[in-house]
């Protein structure tokens, strides 16, 4: 038997908040600003006028746009805005979506019905992108039946456009470029990818989740980029997620299309149905119109003059930081990051144990691997933090590169994995994963997540570590044992 149940008589309102409130103990302290990602918050007066807005309307329906004509009106101008800001010219359509990964989603799918009528295919289609480029996308092929194909990243971190000519084949059906890409923080060549696509014939998708109300403004502000919207020619489609830089309420993402034709092929209709003609624009059934609302409010709110000042801002915290951190011995930062996000990497120290003694100080930082790095991405919040960041990293390096019987056991650990991978039954992994867990966390229960990931680093590219990964995030979504274990 499940061990939770629906309580036979309800609670009391009031408590029940009080005990919510409790919840929170344990999750990031977002408004104190000591993390990268997840939140982006920028001041409580956005924030309440997107509360406001999303609670005024959270209890309608984008499903159907004949009852909620207020959320249709709201969404086509969130849409117009947004195609707008990234230069489309009147033929540039979309829809909002739940998420990046729903845009991006939309957009591999509208690719793949662009195809069956334009083009003949003689195998699986296949959607060609950046080794760099946002999971949505491979997780877009999983879903919708097709064949994902990863172009290797250069020296710089940007895709490797040759590579990508030589990966083409009759089968491709759309390629991608993101700006920025996440993990490095650089924009991929632009222009040269879409002039790739243009030739053969196929679409051409740019990722600009993170970039879509960023790099308009930075440009505003007078910081120059590359080209990377649809100013470039061959630019079929664009995804920009109102709920990262646009600081709007979660749920809120735009996908645009070149024109009316190509937004078609996400739509999904069935005539036959006896509930009557059922007919949805994007993945979801009911849209919630509260995340249609925030968005629409907050693009309102903020508007182009004061979104210009918090990116450039965010920029300019941006380049202070990474000065900082390439001032600091032994550290330096991936590439030459574009926008306001960016990799610290160590050839001297271990980064991940960095991370470990950054959380000691309060600072949630995520991980990345090939090659390992810790993940910067600036926001509003983080305006004026420079200095406290850097002081907290100098002391958390000086730490993390003393000896001691933490760090000893955590080589060991990542050596023997090497050693023994080969030669062991998974179940042993799943055990070994779990007291790499505990016993790198010593003291502080679970915090300490450099040993675990030096192990999947040394089982990386194994179908043992899809396994592990697979337990972990199944074990996470087990009520039962979400209290105590750590997320990442
Ligand atoms: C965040 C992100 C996405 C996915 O967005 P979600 O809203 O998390 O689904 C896609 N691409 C890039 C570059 C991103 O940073």
């Amino acid at each position: 038997m499940p061990s939770f149940k629906i309580p036979e008589k309800g609670a009391d309102a009031k408590e029940l908040l009080q005990r919510m409130e409790s919840f929170k103990s344990k999750d990031i302290n977002w408004p104190e600003g000591k993390f990268f990602g997840y939140v982006f918050y920028a001041g409580e007066d956005i924030y309440n006028v997107a509360k406001s807005a999303y609670t005024s309307f959270m209890s309608t329906n984008g499903l159907n746009p004949s009852a909620f004509p207020s959320l249709r009106k709201m969404e086509s101008e969130v849409v117009g805005m947004t195609a707008n800001l990234l230069h489309g010219d009147e033929n540039v359509t979309g829809t909002m979506t739940s998420g990046g990964t729903e845009s991006i989603m939309m957009s591999v799918l509208s690719a793949r019905e662009w195809a069956v009528k334009n083009k003949n295919m003689y195998g699986v289609p296949e959607v060609l992108a950046p080794a760099s480029a946002h999971p949505a996308f491979a997780k877009a092929c999983h879903f919708f039946g097709l064949k994902y194909v990863e172009a290797q990243i250069g020296e710089d971190f940007r895709v490797d456009v040759a590579e990508m000519a030589k990966l083409i084949n009759p089968n491709t059906i759309l390629i991608v470029a993101s700006a920025p890409q996440y993990p490095q923080g650089v924009i991929d060549p632009v222009e040269a990818v879409a002039a790739l696509a243009k030739k053969n014939d196929i679409l051409c998708h740019v990722d600009c989740c993170v970039g879509g109300y960023l790099l308009p403004f930075l440009e505003m502000g007078g910081v120059l980029l590359s080209p990377f919207d649809f100013r470039v020619e061959g630019v079929t489609s664009i995804s920009a997620d109102t709920h990262k830089y646009g600081y709007a309420a979660k749920g809120a993402s735009v996908i645009l299309y070149k024109n009316k034709e190509l937004r078609k092929g996400q739509f999904y209709i069935k005539t036959d149905w006896t509930g009557g003609i059922y007919g949805s624009p994007s993945f979801a059934g009911t849209r919630p119109g509260g995340a249609i609302a925030a968005a629409w409010a907050v693009l309102n709110y903020i508007g182009s003059d004061r979104y210009t000042r918090m990116q450039t801002n965010a920029f300019h915290t941006t380049r202070k930081l990474i000065e900082g951190v390439k001032a600091i011995e032994g550290l330096n930062v991936l590439g030459n990051p574009d926008a306001t996000l960016f990799a610290i990497a160590s050839e001297k120290y271990d980064v991940h144990s960095i991370a470990d003694e950054m959380s000691e100080l309060g600072w949630y930082i995520n991980r990345q691997q090939l090659p390992p790095s810790l993940h910067i991405f600036v926001t509003d919040i983080h305006v004026g933090k420079e200095q406290m960041f850097l002081d907290d990293l100098q002391v958390a390096v000086k730490k993390a590169s003393k000896f001691s019987w933490e760090n000893f056991k955590k080589n060991v650990q990542v050596g023997a994995v090497k050693g023994l991978k080969k030669m062991l039954p998974p179940s042993y992994f799943n055990q070994l994963l779990d007291r790499a867990g505990k016993s790198g966390g010593g003291a502080d229960g679970g915090h300490r997540k450099a040993a675990m990931y030096g192990m999947m680093g040394a089982l990386n590219g194994t179908e043992k570590l899809e396994e592990l990964v697979e337990d972990f995030i199944d074990q996470l979504n087990s009520p039962e044992q979400s209290e105590d274990k750590g997320v990442e």
